[in-house]
């Protein structure tokens, strides 16, 4: 363990916007090919492009929840090069006056607190892509993710190892989703990280570093630090040299290979975007995205907390995504049953969603039939179990709760009369155990209890049975 390991990360988010940053065009993902395109998108010549707002009140959310420094007088710039998925040979960003600087992300690893410090967020527009043709004869160009807002979240060369930059980019994406800003959907690319690292003697100057690029998946990014780590520490104990390239991480291969030597910013020969002009966001605008910030995670956890009473391990698990926090607000809501929607969520969903592989953000529910169902077994008018059967039956087949209700006779026996009936019974049919019970051997309450909820088919009130069975076994007896 001689060597330290430096890490700076480049985080790439796709926003959820209505349209693109500049145009009027979709910005959702997918389509037919070039479908999603315009004159303006298209890099068409004399196009002049419009800046959407919401891309910059989306980089203000995203700034403010960090705790950074708002350029409010802010610009565009020009980053020249040319690539086939680029139909305008330069792409729209920010290098002079990024929108956000200076914030940070904490995180904990091990039960170490650790400070990343955030060095800036600019807003900038999504290039298309190539489709190579299977056959290897013919590459093709898709314009449909030209001009997709991205916010570019640069991170100092805070981090040690695989494990911080997981749980950070853990977290950063948790801190997306809660701001409604990103779908984080790293399968269709919505975050995309850049790895810087090198490696260096403790206390000694950064090393020389090698980027990787466009990572998406956060198992991919531990191997490829794994790989890169290994790879410089063995190049400089032979005494060689890094070189500053960008590498290409290859996930079945497991390796990574050299792409280009890397460039810098004079490569790109920026300048400021001469079609846009420099904008000032004014304090009340800023104090209104301030004000209006969607509620985070931990602050979620903090108010579930407070205010129903839900225990911090339940908590994080409704808060693993902002759709099951949605979902239990509303069923809290409408059942007026926090604490029962909770563990409705906890238990009984997500281990069916588990079974049909159903992701958190893909969940849909028809919460007014649970929260019926929740008041039903609350109000004792069904028991445990076939308050089970009957969140299966709606959560799979979508059945109207009461029409299942009625139809399988789950409605629980409620009457007095039923009830004594069979556990007398119960009580004459085990005369030995209940005696047992009554000299003192209270652990065999369990069965008698059984025997009478099977004879009520399973439907008797617990409490209603376990009442009456404990006065009858203490009272006279049968
Ligand atoms: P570029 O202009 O190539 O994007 P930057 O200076 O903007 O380079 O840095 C990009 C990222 O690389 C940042 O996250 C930064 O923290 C990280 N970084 C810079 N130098 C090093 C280094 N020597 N080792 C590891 N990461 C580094
Ligand atoms: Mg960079
Ligand atoms: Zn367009």
């Amino acid at each position: 363990m001689k060597w330290e390991t430096v890490i700076g990360l480049e985080v790439h988010a796709e926003l959820s916007t209505k349209s693109k940053i500049f145009c009027a065009c979709t910005s959702a993902y997918g389509g037919e090919p070039n479908t999603h395109v315009c004159p303006v998108c298209a890099g068409m010549p004399g196009v002049l492009p419009v800046l959407n707002r919401s891309v910059v009140e989306y980089a203000l959310r995203l700034g403010i929840a960090l705790d950074c420094a708002i350029t409010q007088y802010c610009k565009f710039d020009r980053k020249n090069y040319f690539y086939p998925d680029l139909p305008k040979a330069y792409q729209v960003s920010q290098l002079y006056a990024p929108i956000c600087r200076n914030g940070h992300l904490d995180i904990e690893v091990d039960g170490k607190k650790k400070t990343i410090r955030i060095r800036e967020i600019h807003m900038e527009e999504d290039a298309g892509k190539l489709v190579h043709d299977a056959k290897g004869a013919d590459t093709f160009m898709d314009f449909n993710r030209c001009g997709v807002p991205l916010l570019e979240i640069v991170s100092q060369p805070d981090f040690s190892g695989a494990e911080e930059v997981t749980t950070y980019l853990e977290k950063l994406r948790e801190t997306l989703l809660y701001l409604d800003i990103c779908d984080c959907k790293m399968q269709e690319g919505s975050i995309r990280a850049d790895i810087n690292l090198s490696v260096r003697l403790p206390g000694g100057e950064l090393g020389v570093r090698t980027e990787t690029k466009n990572m998406n998946s956060f198992k991919a990014i531990a191997r490829a630090i794994e790989y890169e780590t290994a790879r410089q520490i063995e190049i400089l104990e032979d005494g060689g040299q890094i070189v500053q390239e960008t590498r290409r991480w290859d996930d079945e291969k497991l390796e990574s290979y050299g792409m280009r030597s890397k460039e810098n910013a004079q490569d790109y020969r920026y300048f400021p975007e001469p079609d846009l002009l420099p904008m000032q966001i004014d304090d009340s605008w800023l104090a209104s995205v301030k004000a209006n910030l969607p509620e985070l995670a931990h602050q979620k956890r903090e108010r579930y907390a407070v205010q129903f009473g839900i225990p911090e391990a339940e908590a994080a698990v409704l808060t693993v995504h902002k759709n099951i926090c949605d979902l239990f607000e509303t069923i809290a809501r409408s059942s007026g049953q926090p604490v029962e929607a909770a563990h409705l969520l906890t238990g009984e969903i997500m281990r069916l969603m588990n079974n049909a592989n159903i992701l958190p953000e893909d969940l849909n529910l028809e919460t007014n039939k649970f929260s019926a169902l929740i008041k039903l077994v609350t109000d004792g008018k069904i028991n445990r179990s076939a308050y089970k059967e009957t969140v299966e039956a709606v959560f799979t087949n979508n059945v109207d709760p009461d029409t299942y209700i009625a139809e399988k006779g789950l409605m629980m026996i409620n009457d007095d009369n039923a009830v004594i009936e069979a556990a007398k019974a119960v009580i004459t049919e085990n005369q030995d155990t209940a005696a047992e019970y009554r000299a003192g051997k209270e652990k065999v309450f369990g069965f008698l209890m059984g025997q009478v909820m099977k004879k009520l088919g399973g439907k008797g009130n617990p409490d209603m049975v376990k009442k009456t069975l404990t006065e009858m076994l203490k009272g006279s007896g049968v």
